[in-house]
Formats: C-alpha cells, sequence, structure tokens
C-alpha cells in the first residue's frame, strides 16, 4: 500500500479521489494549493502525487517542473490533472515530468487504474509480488521471507522496519541506497529521524540474516550506503 498525495482545489474532487485510494488501503494526505504540496513532500516523500494543473497560486505544471528539478523528488511518481483535453496540454504535462495525464472529467476507475499501473512501473515494492534473490524468498502477502537450502526452507524472522527495508533492498538490488534515500523509500519521512538509525536496522537485519548464513547479501558501500547483491553471494559462494 502507498503513501499518496492529493493536490487539488476542488475539495469534491480531493474527497472522491482520497476516499475511492484509502479505500483501496492507501494513505491519502490531501493538499490544496502547491504551498501545502510542497510542506507535505519536505516532511513525508509521498510513493505517487496526483496533481491538479489548475492551482490558485502557483500552478501544478509549474509545482511538477520544480519536483522534477530537485535531487530529492526528481523520481517521485505524478500523475497530472487537468480540465484540459488538449493534445498539445497532454504533452507540455509530460514534458513538465508527469509520469501520466488524466483530463476532467475522470472516471475513478480509470484514476486508480492509472496509479496502479504508474505505482507498479516505479515502485515495484509496493505490490504484493514475491521477490527472489539469491536463496533468499521474500513474501509480502505473507510477510515472511524464506531461505532455500538444499530440500530445506528456513524462515528468517524480522521485525517490521527490518521487512521493510529488506523488501526495498530486494527490490532494487546492486544500486547502492545512501541512509537518506533510505530513510525517504524505508521509513518515509526524512526529517524527524537520524541517519544512524538505519545503520541500527541495517545491523538487526543483517543479525535476522546471519542465522541463514545470508548476511553477507547485504554489502556496506563506505561513504555511500548499503546495497544487497546477489554478486557477493557468488563470490561467496
Ligand atoms: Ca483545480
Amino acid at each position: 500500500m502507498a503513501r499518496i498525495l492529493v493536490v487539488e482545489d476542488e475539495s469534491a474532487i480531493a474527497e472522491l479521489v482520497a476516499i475511492n485510494l484509502r479505500h483501496a488501503g492507501h494513505e491519502v494526505t490531501v493538499a490544496v494549493d502547491a504551498v501545502q504540496a510542497q510542506f507535505e513532500v519536505d516532511s513525508v516523500l509521498p510513493d505517487l502525487v496526483v496533481l491538479d494543473w489548475m492551482l490558485p497560486g502557483q500552478s501544478g505544471l509549474a509545482l511538477a517542473r520544480q519536483w522534477r528539478g530537485a535531487a530529492r523528488t526528481r523520481a517521485m511518481p505524478i500523475i497530472m490533472l487537468t480540465a484540459r483535453a488538449e493534445e498539445a496540454d497532454k504533452i507540455i504535462g509530460l514534458d513538465a515530468g508527469a509520469d501520466d495525464y488524466l483530463a476532467k472529467p475522470f472516471s475513478t476507475q480509470e484514476l486508480m487504474a492509472r496509479i496502479r499501473a504508474v505505482l507498479r512501473r516505479k515502485a515495484p515494492e509496493s505490490l504484493d509480488a514475491a521477490v527472489e534473490l539469491a536463496d533468499l524468498r521474500l513474501d509480502p502477502a505473507t510477510r515472511r521471507v524464506t531461505r532455500r537450502a538444499g530440500e530445506a526452507v528456513q524462515e528468517v524472522r524480522l521485525g517490521p522496519t527490518e521487512f521493510k527495508l529488506l523488501h526495498f533492498l530486494m527490490t532494487h538490488p546492486e544500486r547502492v541506497h545512501s541512509r537518506s534515500q533510505l530513510l525517504d523509500r524505508v521509513w518515509g519521512d526524512h526529517v524527524f529521524i537520524e541517519e544512524r538509525t538505519v545503520d541500527v536496522h541495517v545491523k538487526r537485519l543483517r543479525d535476522a540474516l546471519s542465522a541463514v548464513q545470508c548476511a553477507h547479501l547485504v554489502e556496506t558501500v563506505r561513504g555511500a550506503g548499503y546495497r544487497i547483491s546477489e554478486q557477493a553471494h557468488a563470490a561467496s559462494a
């Protein structure tokens, strides 16, 4: 389930979208203008933004451009809503960095389908599909992590934060993630948690994985952060 920010000044539309998203199990925040939207994004980086083009003050289009230009929000998925249905407007919206574009009036079913599609493309860890790496298998539906050792299957016991951390790492393997990126993607809050917290949970994750001889999969990259790597496994196997 994803954290979704809805930026829309028309309260009837904002409410309708929020109700449908909450019904689908998402966590929803609503902002009525660019200032409030920026405030929300600064405190918690959402998994996706539904952004109305026409807002009082700064437009949604300008806001999308601003987010695309900032390192922290560059990859944040945006679906733009607009009363305009011209092809040229659609191109401008997509050029500004929107991942998708929906003209009003839209059906909530269609918006939900677009949101699912963008989340699937951008954040595989928000889905319930099981992921595998080396001998490890993580199943979000059952919240189980197991290690296959020959015919045997060993269970890995993890706390909720270590589970989320491992889920994120396994769905983004081989890449190095800084502590700040991990705070954004795993904790979702950049502001109130110290980066040291990441180290504490990585250590707990390694301790749990070491019980099934998999601690080496989680690597520390000096001065950069952490990554999970199948290469490490191959090298030590
Ligand atoms: Ca509007």
